[in-house]
């Protein structure tokens, strides 16, 4: 069993969303380290009991501090969902995120079906897998 570092990002009005998938996989999310901008962060503390190293607010730089965490090789997953029918202030923000998700072959979920196969693949906390660190 690996302890892995997953990032957990909402946009407000998938806030509620993020957090009852949080709840249905809770056992899962004790094994890992989670870190969350500012207010998602605080809404999944608050409801689950989960330590969650708490950054910015998206808006106020927060998808930069986990891009930061990606570049360093510091993340295992990001659990982003952003809002397709809105528009997001910090857009150029989101964008980076999931670019540097590409940038450096970090699994990242935009919806609850996508996220749901990731935290539930065997091989996400098995030491079997390494995920290519691509050398640029
Ligand atoms: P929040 O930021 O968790 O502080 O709302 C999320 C975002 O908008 O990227």
């Amino acid at each position: 069993m690996n302890r892995k570092t997953v990032a957990l990002v909402a946009h407000d009005h998938k806030k509620a969303e993020l957090l009852e998938w949080v709840k249905t996989h809770i056992d899962s999310m004790k094994l890992c380290d989670l870190c969350a901008t500012g207010t998602t962060g605080g809404l999944i503390a608050d409801n689950t009991g989960l330590t969650v190293q708490r950054y910015n607010s998206g808006p106020l730089g927060g998808d930069q501090q986990i891009g930061a965490l990606i570049a360093e090789g510091r993340l295992d997953a990001l659990i982003f969902f952003w809002d397709p029918l809105n528009p997001a202030p910090h857009d150029p923000d989101v964008k980076a995120l999931l670019r540097l998700c590409s940038v450096w072959n970090v699994p990242v979920a935009c919806s609850s079906a996508t996220a749901d196969l990731i935290i539930t693949s065997p091989l996400f906390f098995s030491t079997d897998y390494v995920r290519i660190k691509p050398e640029y």
